[in-house]
């Protein structure tokens, strides 16, 4: 698991290829890959890597060769997801695309410190993160990254291995693909899908993703505060309910929320959510007298509670960007999940980093 940290990387010694080219760009190597010795010798210093279908090559003439004869050059393998102000995530059958999902896969593990399933390309769907600018009149796109996903989860994993290349590192570009990989399976059977990342986690995706839990939370809370909800609500709110015209919303009001709660409208485990809050200090045992009738009948209730203020003055305190990095118009799918609140209104801060 890796997304937009670069820190604690393998020492030379220890990979068997230094650099790559991707494209135009070159740069260092993180982790040891797992190519296929007789091909990619140990003292590789630079690899040419297709950024097209992430096919390789040791000598610069075979790689210029392959690029200009691509079959992938004009437009990426499988099903177009997603696609928003230039950015579009691509779903990748690993049966339908095996050449494709392995050299994925072994350009990624060179920068992944984990991850033994590698060639059980099969079984795992692929979504990779692509830039097209708007401004390049040949169209031609870059692949920014990907996660991988298994496709039959018994622990309803949603993702199974996430990378962002490190030259697109520190854009935000792993909390768009975190976020889409909550929607899709939010999409799944059953609509109100609860799930999360493979674990363990390793530092990386630990930092990562508590940033991205703490973010998804607050903006859920800061758009209950402020909107009407649209799932996971409770009795509470459904009775002050009004219509979203502008002008007409009513505050929500209730204080203390189940993690039960946050989980149905986020999407999100209630581990994470306790995890997430406990780093926070905004969570508390809950007593009879401070849940709410309803809120702790179900038998699995974990008896803790939210103070919701807690959380929106972190959220401010700490800059926290209101704006969703997944956008639900950017979506190619006609069907929206009934489950998972929909929370790109747009709200404070529009600024990206
Ligand atoms: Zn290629």
């Amino acid at each position: 698991m890796a997304t937009d940290d670069t820190s604690s990387h393998a020492k030379p010694s220890t990979r068997n290829v230094q650099h790559v080219v991707l494209g135009n760009l070159r740069f260092q190597t993180w982790y040891q890959s797992i190519y296929p010795e007789d091909l990619v010798s140990k003292e590789t210093d630079t690899l040419y890597v297709c950024r097209w279908c992430f096919r390789y090559a040791c000598d610069v003439n075979t790689h210029a060769t392959h690029t200009k004869l691509c079959p992938h050059r004009t437009t990426p393998p499988g099903t177009k997801v997603y696609d928003n102000g230039g950015y579009s995530v691509w779903e990748v059958d690993g049966a339908d695309h095996k050449l494709f999902g392995q050299n994925l896969s072994l350009f990624a593990k060179l920068f992944v410190d984990h991850k033994s399933v590698f060639f059980d390309v099969v079984s795992f769907l692929y979504y990779i993160l692509v830039f097209t600018d708007p401004n390049d009149p040949d169209k031609s796109y870059h692949i920014l990254g990907f996660f991988s996903k298994e496709k039959l989860s018994w622990d309803a994993n949603n993702l199974a291995c996430i990378l962002v290349f490190p030259p697109y590192q520190r854009k935000q570009l792993g909390k768009l693909l975190m976020g889409v990989s909550y929607k899709l399976s939010g999409w799944e059977q059953d609509s109100s899908r609860i799930g999360g990342p493979e674990r363990p986690l390793s530092e990386m995706g630990r930092k990562s993703y508590g940033r991205f839990w703490e973010e998804r939370i607050a903006r859920y809370l800061v758009l209950l505060s402020s909107n009407t909800t649209t799932a996971g609500e409770s009795e509470d709110t459904k009775t002050q309910k009004s219509s979203s015209a502008k002008g007409s919303r009513k505050k929500i009001t209730h204080e203390l929320m189940t993690v039960q709660e946050i989980g149905l409208a986020t999407g999100m485990l209630t581990e994470d959510i306790i995890t997430t809050l406990r780093s926070l200090g905004v969570v508390e045992p809950a007593s009879p007298s401070k849940t709410r009738e309803g809120a702790s009948a179900e038998s699995e209730a974990v008896p803790l509670v939210v103070r919701r203020s807690k959380v929106l003055d972190w959220a401010k305190s700490s800059n926290v960007n209101l704006r969703d990095p997944v956008r639900d118009e950017g979506f190619l799918l006609n069907h929206l999940s009934a489950g998972v609140v929909r929370e790109t209104a747009s709200l404070g801060s529009d600024d990206d980093e």
